[in-house]
């Protein structure tokens, strides 16, 4: 490794230039899409750099998610050069280059720019042709930073150290300004900078350092890791739609439990999922502790064997429990039949959780889909169990009802048994199950009308 004091902007940064023969990189591990844009935007005359998790992870020698590009080509330079390209983000331009279903992501080299109070003096000539490429809020948040820049500049723009490693496709070799090799091979999440003033440009820093600790098993560096618990709250300005997709690189990226645990050490958590953090009762709360240990965990081990995830099963199921006392509390105080409660309260649940993370249409129909099984899997006489069972969402349902047994043992955990042996008998044992069930029920409802006559038709709760 050579040092060379090379910079365009900052005397301080010091680059360090890792040669071919010194990194484990080849081209042969990177894929041929991100290549033919590396390659063509090179030959175009620009700079064109692997950059971010490619390299973290294959100097980790681990399989990177995907391949992110710098480069100092414009964004509209980028799309004159590739057909197949979109530009995207307002806040963050960048270009894609698409490959079928395969993105390679192409951002412009980013520049320092001057905080909104700099732009306000009058001596500032370009102040409008700024204010339009960079903007931030009165509390330090960038709603825009599309000043471009040199590389170096981007390299200080980035969120961590470990993330800031430049892989030339012209000479093959390794760019470091920020020490990140040092730190990527001491297992250390550094943030860039001053952590307060970073984390405040974007809250959602915060997320990435617990994210990365927890998928590369790094250490969140001590400065790094201190303000995060009382900057936690500023995850309340970041647009919900954003927190979504974070949410689900968090949740879903098979270290969710490690993650989730990172993000509660650090407050990071109830921000995102408010509701979770109202307190249930002791019962209820420990329950809701159990369930969400129990999913992610679940959700981990599906991604190992690479198996099909859903974060309408995922939030469905972190969020039963808050659902089921809203359902009680919606009986106790209007009244209702617990199907109506249970409907109501459904919605209630999903309007809270929408505010912070922004769960589309289609996943919160699944998610009420999902829900409303836990109920109708009670009922299984006649053919309704036959019926159940060609639900397409029937798997996820009877998966959730299985995590409930195992949690709250009892009736739930025979009901979960009984769907188990079902799903999986043949014809002459399913009618023989469902039969069991039609007797114990007109045993019951004789039982019921001997009692006491029903007025309400009200369903079971489960
Ligand atoms: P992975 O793709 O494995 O989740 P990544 O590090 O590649 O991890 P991306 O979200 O793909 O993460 O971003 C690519 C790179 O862009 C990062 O490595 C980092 O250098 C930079 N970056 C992403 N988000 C931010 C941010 N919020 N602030 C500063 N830099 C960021
Ligand atoms: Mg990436």
């Amino acid at each position: 490794m050579h040092r060379d004091s090379q910079t365009h902007s900052n005397a301080e940064l010091k680059l360090n230039i890792i040669p071919r023969q010194e990194h484990c990189i080849s081209r042969k591990d990177i894929s041929d899409n991100a290549l033919k844009v590396l390659y063509r935007l090179n030959k175009s005359g620009y700079q064109a750099y692997l950059v971010g998790g490619g390299v973290r992870d294959l100097l980790l020698k681990k399989q990177p998610k995907d391949f992110d590009i710098a480069t100092n080509a414009t964004p509209d330079e980028v799309r004159q050069l590739f057909r197949n390209c979109r530009l995207v983000g307002r806040r963050f331009r960048l270009a894609h280059i698409l490959f079928g279903r395969d993105v390679i992501e192409v951002a412009t080299f980013r520049g320092h720019h001057q905080t909104e109070q700099e732009q306000k003096t009058p001596e500032q000539e370009n102040t409008e042709k700024k204010d339009k490429s960079a903007r931030q809020s009165d509390d330090g948040m960038l709603l825009r930073d599309n000043v471009y820049g040199f590389i170096d500049e981007d390299a200080e723009r980035r969120d961590f150290t470990v993330n800031a490693l430049y892989y030339s496709i012209d000479d093959f070799t390794v760019r470091d300004y920020t020490d990140g090799v040092k730190d990527l091979q001491a297992g250390i999440i550094r943030l860039i900078g001053d952590p307060e003033t970073r984390y405040r440009e974007d809250p959602v820093r915060m997320l990435r350092a617990a994210r990365f600790a927890a998928k590369l098993d790094m250490r969140i560096e001590e400065t790094t890791a201190a303000p995060i618990p009382a900057l936690a709250h500023l995850l309340g300005d970041v647009p919900a739609a954003r927190l979504f997709e974070e949410s689900l690189k968090l949740l879903q990226s098979g270290y969710g439990w490690k993650t989730y645990r990172l993000l509660s050490d650090f407050n990071l958590f109830s921000p995102l999922f408010p509701i979770l953090d109202r307190d249930l009762g002791e019962s209820r709360n420990a329950k809701c502790t159990q369930i969400i240990e129990k999913v992610l965990k679940s959700t981990d081990a599906r991604i190992a064997k690479n198996l099909r995830i859903n974060p309408a099963f995922l939030f469905s199921v972190m969020l039963w429990y808050p659902l089921e006392a809203r359902a009680e509390e919606r009986v106790i105080e209007r009244g209702l039949n617990y199907y109506d409660a249970f409907m109501a309260a459904a919605n209630d649940i999903l309007d809270e959780q929408i505010k912070t993370i922004a769960i589309p249409r289609r996943f919160t129909a699944m998610i009420r889909e999902i829900w409303l099984l836990q109920l109708r899997l009670i009922s299984r006489s006649g053919t309704r169990a036959y019926k159940l069972l060609e639900q397409q969402k029937f798997r996820a349902a009877f998966d959730f009802l299985e995590i409930r047994g195992e949690i709250e043992g009892g009736q739930l955990k025979e009901l979960a048994t009984w769907w188990e042996h079902f799903q999986f008998e043949d014809k002459e044992k399913r009618h023989q199950m469902v039969q069991l069930i039609n007797k114990s029920n007109t045993k019951s409802t004789t039982r019921r009308k001997k009692s006491k006559p029903r007025h309400n038709k009200t369903q079971q709760k489960p």
